[in-house]
């Protein structure tokens, strides 16, 4: 089916969930990019920018929470629905810079008819002054083989570069991106919200499995 509906860029590290969401909302028309994290969401808005960001907020190396508080500095139009299994209901988790949440694991139809009622929504302006400082980094225990550093996204120029930490951890520090010398507020923070077991994350892409096909037949 041809792309007659708006651009989408979902970004999830469940291959299982990008795969059916993309199959699904091609199927319907809309224009689907997949990244398996904020790092390489980064790299898909650099090459273009779609109208509608799905995220998960739960993700390694680059969680949804850092990529939409980049994604709300440098590109307030673009539309975000913030997608996770571990806030339930409808609204928007404190802290996400989102215009919409979807729980996951709940319907397939809901998620339809949330990304189809974004464009009667209005357009965000630049970010709260809440969100404005400084950009939360991950810390990611999986990198401390070595010396410990961390990545940081530049909300400037998107590009990514490697930080040392010098055991400030927690504590607001600036630095300048390597790339386009921005200046770059940030703070090293453990992982927000960290999911204690992968097991909530497969019942979700169980239920939209199951979910698929009503959603389907709709
Ligand atoms: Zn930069």
């Amino acid at each position: 089916m041809p792309c007659t509906k708006e651009k989408l860029l979902i970004v999830d590290d469940e291959p299982a969930i990008r795969s059916l969401m993309t199959l699904l909302l091609t199927e319907i028309g809309y224009c689907v990019r997949c990244a398996q994290d904020g790092f390489s969401a980064l790299r898909e808005l650099r090459k273009e920018i779609p109208d509608i960001l799905l995220s998960d907020l739960n993700m390694p190396s680059m969680s949804g929470f850092e990529l939409l508080s980049v994604v709300r500095r440098r590109f307030p139009s673009i539309m975000v629905i913030a997608m996770s299994a571990s806030f339930s209901g409808n609204e928007v988790p404190s802290g996400v810079a989102a215009d919409a949440f979807y729980q996951k694991g709940s319907s397939m139809a809901a998620l339809l008819h949330m990304i189809g009622a974004l464009q009667f929504m209005e357009r965000r302006g630049p970010l709260p002054s809440s969100f404005a400082a400084p950009l939360q980094i991950q810390w990611d225990e999986r990198g401390t083989s070595g010396e410990a550093c961390v990545t940081i996204a530049c909300p400037e120029c998107l590009r990514t570069f490697p930080q040392a930490l010098d055991g400030s951890r927690g504590r607001e520090q600036e630095t300048n991106c390597t790339y386009c010398g921005s200046a770059i507020q940030c703070s090293v923070v453990e992982h927000p919200y960290r999911m204690p077991q992968r097991i909530s994350q497969r019942r979700a892409d169980a239920k939209i499995s199951a979910q698929r096909a009503s959603a389907v037949g709709d």
